[in-house]
């Protein structure tokens, strides 16, 4: 059986006490046992908010972390940090990431192996923009942005990963594919994984879809095949809608 995942990524947003609050209001309200649910809140949060996190079904989430272990990198935090605060999953390859800080599949491997190294689990984000769509590229897009980032790893590590198809023309913008377009795109991540490490790993890897997810979409998205949950931006921001679209399975 693949595990359901909703992990709300709330980017650099929420200070202290307005991410205090989010959390609380969520921890208040009932989640579904059949649903892993991750908060990926700013790196500062992290230490605090696994006291909260303590004796709850959550999950921590880190949305980014360095590919070595220590070292001489100013204004950067190692999976090794983030395992010693309890953190659990590690967003990368965010299409942000890749847009605004020159990010590529394989500069991202080195982080995934290192963040698989201290027994983290990757969220490794995947998705063509509006421009590779329309020519026709999505497909090939996607299919280098897993070898590149993921097939350096054997079987057990691969699926100790997560991976998250977001569409980069969805993130954001309030246009979310439509179910038959990302089931169609899960599909085919699955049949790649399926050609290179066989249908047990394929059939046994969480895929989570990304953008422009909302209450009044969840159910209709994570009801396809394919779909085992979704990586959640700007509706993770309000308590109400992140715990509805957890329940939406
Ligand atoms: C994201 O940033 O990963 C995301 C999916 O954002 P949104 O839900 O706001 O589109």
């Amino acid at each position: 059986m693949r595990q359901k995942i909703v992990a709300g990524n709330w980017k650099m947003n929420l200070d202290l006490n307005e991410g205090k609050e989010l959390l609380i209001n969520i921890l208040d309200s009932d989640i579904s046992d059949n649903t892993q649910c991750v908060i990926a809140p700013p790196y500062i949060h992290l230490s605090g908010f696994k006291q909260m996190l303590s004796h709850t079904k959550l999950s921590l989430g880190s949305q980014n972390c360095h590919q070595q272990d220590s070292g001489a990198y100013t204004g950067e935090v190692s999976a090794a940090m983030l395992k010693s605060v309890g953190v659990e999953y590690v967003i990368l390859g965010h299409s942000e990431r890749r847009e605004y800080f020159n990010e590529d599949s394989l500069g991202i491997s080195f982080k995934v192996n290192n963040v698989i190294k201290h027994g983290l689990r990757p969220i490794y984000c995947c998705g063509e923009t509006l421009t590779q769509r329309k020519e026709g590229e999505h497909f090939e897009t996607i299919r280098v942005q897993i070898k590149n980032g993921l097939f350096q790893l054997n079987e057990m590590e691969l699926l100790n990963c997560v991976i998250a198809y977001e569409p980069v023309w969805a993130i954001g913008t309030g246009e979310t594919a439509s179910p038959e377009q990302a089931q169609e795109i899960h599909a085919f991540i699955r049949k790649t994984i399926a050609q290179e490490y066989g249908d047990m790993v394929a059939d046994n890897i969480s895929i989570l879809y990304g953008g422009s997810v909302k209450p009044g979409n969840a159910v209709e998205l994570f009801n396809c095949p394919d779909i085992d949950g979704g990586l959640i931006g700007g509706a993770a921001l309000d308590a109400e809608s992140f715990v509805a679209i957890c329940n939406s399975f």
